[in-house]
């Protein structure tokens, strides 16, 4: 047992805290004590304890209402209504008295085990995340000297180059561009998870606006149609500009040659939630591949068609990020709608978490 985890224990009822207290400190924790819900705030900010057993029933305050990230013992009565407030407010467990000192100890072991591998999970993720940064740092600046050194020789050899060299200055420009552009994707997908960079409340109309005069150039030569539904106005990240950017590009690039692209993006409400879609009329995906696609560098085309693997795998996260999720449906040969949910967020939510 690592003896420097610590418990705050919070009973209003003595001899219970006194016998869990014991019980604790047998099993080598560092044990703090309250009997009431300020207590326990004030104890919790000042030591910030592994595990906090919080009873339900507290003279000044309701347990949830104190109820962080927190271990439950209920008072006496089993009341479902009780589990079921305490596991939404943030408790990890809710453990009912009589409690056999086993099962409790088992549970907090339990519960720290899980709190060891998220941690690790995190810090591994954290990682991953500053040698991609780094990485696409290193990579931007040899390839800045190719890029001018290569613009430079071509200016200077201008006329002079036969058709084979000429081709070959082409190809290094063309290779130059590809790495650029997935240079820039791979740091946006490092840099993705910091959820609400910027959550406020925006017109989804004008963020499709802005998606949409992106894509002028994709969308004039490929004589795409897009139409929509009114899109609401509501508290969400701004980078859902660019979720829908990338849904749109995807479709007219994998459009089907035979017709011209047509698209369609539709807004619904269900329960808490708004649902996003983008429908297209093109190749369409199989259905092994409605998954596998979602993934980084996943892609199911080659050269011939531009891209890097990264789009749907960066969309998906942004929208992860923001509490939603992502999915495709999709007819091989017919066409594909992806689907995005983003939860309602109240506006006043914002400003709260901003103060
Ligand atoms: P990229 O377009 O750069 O290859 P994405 O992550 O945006 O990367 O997409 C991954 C793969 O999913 C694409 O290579 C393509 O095969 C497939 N795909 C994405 N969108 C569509 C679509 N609307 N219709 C058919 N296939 C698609």
């Amino acid at each position: 047992m690592d003896t420097h985890t610590s418990v705050l224990n919070v009973d209003d009822y003595a001899p219970g805290l006194y016998a869990r207290t014991k019980v604790l400190r047998q099993a080598g924790f560092d044990v703090m004590e309250a009997s009431t819900g300020n207590q326990t705030l004030k104890l919790a900010s000042e030591h910030k304890p592994d595990v906090i057993l919080l009873d339900v029933n507290l003279p000044d305050m309701h347990g949830f209402e104190v109820c962080r990230r927190i271990l439950h013992i209920s008072a006496s009565s089993v009341q479902q209504q009780h589990l079921v407030n305490g596991l939404d407010t943030g408790a990890d467990g809710y453990l009912v008295e009589p409690l056999d000192p086993a099962v409790l100890i088992a549970t907090i072991k339990a519960y720290l085990r899980v709190r060891q591998a998220e941690g690790a999970l995190r810090r591994s993720n954290e990682d991953l995340e500053r040698f991609a940064y780094r990485v696409t740092h290193e990579l931007n600046e040899p390839l800045r000297t190719i890029t001018m050194h290569g613009q430079l020789l071509e200016h200077r050899l201008a006329g002079s180059l036969d058709p084979d060299a000429l081709r070959s200055f082409q190809f290094l420009q063309e290779g130059v561009r590809r790495m650029r552009a997935f240079i820039d994707d791979l740091l946006r997908y490092s840099q993705a998870t910091h959820a609400g960079s910027d959550v406020r409340p925006l017109d989804v109309e004008t963020l499709l606006g802005e998606a949409l005069s992106s894509l002028n150039a994709a969308i004039e030569e490929s004589g795409a149609q897009i139409t929509h539904d009114p899109l609401p106005t509501m508290v969400t990240d701004s980078r859902i500009e660019n979720v829908l950017q990338n849904l749109i590009g995807n479709a007219i690039k994998y459009c089907r040659k035979d017709v011209a692209p047509e698209i369609h993006i539709s807004a619904r409400t269900e329960a808490d939630h708004w649902i996003f879609s983008v429908r297209d009329n093109g190749i369409g995906i199989e259905p092994q591949y409605q998954k596998t696609i979602f993934q980084v560098f996943h892609r199911l085309h080659g050269k011939d068609v531009p891209g890097t693997g990264v789009g749907l795998a960066l969309a998906q996260k942004i929208v992860e990020t923001n509490g939603g999720r992502m999915w495709v449906e999709s007819v091989p040969g017919a066409g594909s709608t992806f689907y995005f949910t983003l939860p309602q967020i109240e506006a006043s939510a914002v400003h709260q978490a901003a103060n």
